[in-house]
């Protein structure tokens, strides 16, 4: 499971996609939970804004970033 959870819709992202097929701005908000391109950044009926836990404990097995700058 090297996916990150998108904090809004549960969405796995690869995080070498995020990083290299998404803008840097754009890879921030899918980290910081606040949404991705599969429900719309948040907007749509899909993001409800659940996996927050999980995208949190996601960059903690997916990436070597700091999860606690990402709760
Ligand atoms: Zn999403």
């Amino acid at each position: 499971m090297n996916d990150v959870t998108c904090g809004m819709c549960g969405e796995p992202w690869e995080y070498y996609y995020l990083t290299h097929e998404l803008a840097e701005a754009e890879k921030k908000k899918v980290l910081r939970g606040k949404g991705c391109p599969c429900c719309d950044w948040g907007e749509s009926d899909r993001a409800t804004g659940e996996y927050q836990t999980k995208r949190v404990r996601s960059i903690a097995n997916a990436t070597d970033l700091d999860p606690v700058e990402y709760i």
